[in-house]
């Protein structure tokens, strides 16, 4: 595969990058109000979070410090395996700390929601959730996320830290993956 074309892949593009960094800096300023006066650690879930992260954080003017986890839930296919394994745990100490998770999407939520458990029972001063895309299913998950990007369609998206097997992670943009690429 020409890493020139990955997008040639796609059926359509759901988000431009602008869209993106316009989406994420309203965000961040909704956080930045919420936890006014507090500290504010951030979690990105490796490996789709990345860019995310790095757009959220510097969409910031206040201090924020960064944090990593590596979770596995999916493999290398499109379906959920319902199966969360911690691949890379906190270096950081969450007791007491206000914990804010970054996830670049939502679809079943069962990945998040045993996150959550998870570090909830670290004892920190709070845990909530920050996506990027959150998917319809995602809506019936008993997990409360605060901040949402955006509401997609049930369709497998890549990009922009997405990956199908690995690979579409590094487009700009946000879009449908064509289903003859993966089936
Ligand atoms: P959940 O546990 O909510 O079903 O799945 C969460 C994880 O599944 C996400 O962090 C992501 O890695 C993967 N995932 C879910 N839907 C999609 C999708 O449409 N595209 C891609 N590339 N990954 C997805
Ligand atoms: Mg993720
Ligand atoms: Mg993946």
């Amino acid at each position: 595969m020409d890493a020139a074309h990955i997008a040639d892949d796609l059926i359509d593009v759901l988000f431009t990058e602008e869209d993106i960094h316009r989406r994420l800096s309203e965000l961040a300023a909704d956080v930045e109000r919420d936890y006014e006066g507090k500290d504010l650690l951030i979690v990105g879930v490796l490996r789709g979070a990345v860019m995310v992260m790095a757009d959220l954080a510097r969409s910031f003017s206040r201090h924020v410090e960064m944090d990593w986890m590596a979770v596995s839930s999916y493999g290398s296919g499109t379906k959920s395996s319902g199966v969360v394994r911690i691949l890379k745990d906190l270096d950081t100490d969450i007791t007491g700390r206000h914990v804010l998770i970054v996830e670049d999407i939502i679809d079943t939520g069962l990945t998040l929601s045993w996150l959550v458990r998870n570090l909830s029972s670290r004892g920190p001063a709070s845990v909530e959730i920050c996506t990027l895309l959150r998917k319809p299913d995602a809506l019936q998950m008993s997990v409360d996320v605060k901040y949402v990007g955006y509401d997609i369609p049930n369709a497998f998206v890549v990009g922009y830290g997405l990956d199908y097997a690995e690979r579409y992670r590094n487009l700009r943009c946000i879009g449908t993956l064509a289903p003859a690429v993966y089936s």
